[in-house]
């Protein structure tokens, strides 16, 4: 299906924070999908659901105890319910894959602050199949973000790649050849969050 990946209201469309965060796609519901009720953690006060286990109020397609549900459950919604581009049959329960956005601003790894994750709902030869791969270059091609694919508990970054990231992370290390600007631009990136997450402490200790 060809949509834009970012069909968002005229005055917000340069804004790719908008369209992972708070953009909804028009008309578009999680219908029989629960998925995230299983790989989702969720924290509220007097409730606590690990990653990777099934909520005791999911009956599998929907949520027991919706109109109460915990506030986290109300503010979360998979890439899938966000980004126009991923075609209908991309929905998580369909698919066997989910995309989220992953916000972790304690994570060491500045690359983990905010990237894009590609969970394999059941088997990480998911990432192979073809109609996957084409929603996953949605990303990899807008580029902005890192991407991680994530299966059974395992994470590898695929964007940037190796080469890139690794000269990203370390300026002591001379850029691979042709790819000059790409590191300078992820080194740019990950001085701002090292910057963000420094002032972070420092506000957090005093
Ligand atoms: S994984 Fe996405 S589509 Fe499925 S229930 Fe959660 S938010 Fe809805
Ligand atoms: S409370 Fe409902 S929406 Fe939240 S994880 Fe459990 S089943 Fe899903």
């Amino acid at each position: 299906m060809a949509r834009s990946a970012m069909t968002v209201p005229s005055d917000q469309q340069h804004s790719a924070h908008y369209v992972l965060t708070k953009h909804l796609v028009a008309g578009r519901t999680c219908g029989d999908c629960a998925q995230c009720c299983d790989f989702k953690s969720v924290r509220a006060p007097g409730f606590f659901k690990p990653a990777g286990e099934r909520c005791p109020h999911s009956t599998g397609c929907s949520c027991a105890i919706y109109d109460t549900r915990p506030d986290p459950c109300r503010g979360w919604h998979c890439l899938w319910r966000r980004i126009d581009a991923l075609p209908d049959e991309a929905r998580p329960d369909l698919s066997g894959v989910a995309f989220e956005v992953l916000i972790d601003h304690d994570s060491e790894d500045p690359f983990e602050h905010v990237s894009i994750v590609v969970l394999a709902l059941d088997h990480h030869s998911v990432f192979q199949r073809p109609d996957v791969q084409s929603w996953m270059n949605i990303f990899l091609q807008e580029g902005s973000l890192p991407v991680f694919l994530s299966w059974g508990g395992y994470n590898l970054m695929i964007h940037p790649p190796p080469d890139v990231a690794a000269a990203a992370r370390d300026e002591t290390l001379s850029p691979p050849p042709g790819k000059e600007a790409a590191v300078e631009r992820w080194r740019e990136r990950l001085r701002g969050v090292r910057a963000e997450r420094a002032l972070n402490k420092t506000a957090s200790a005093s």
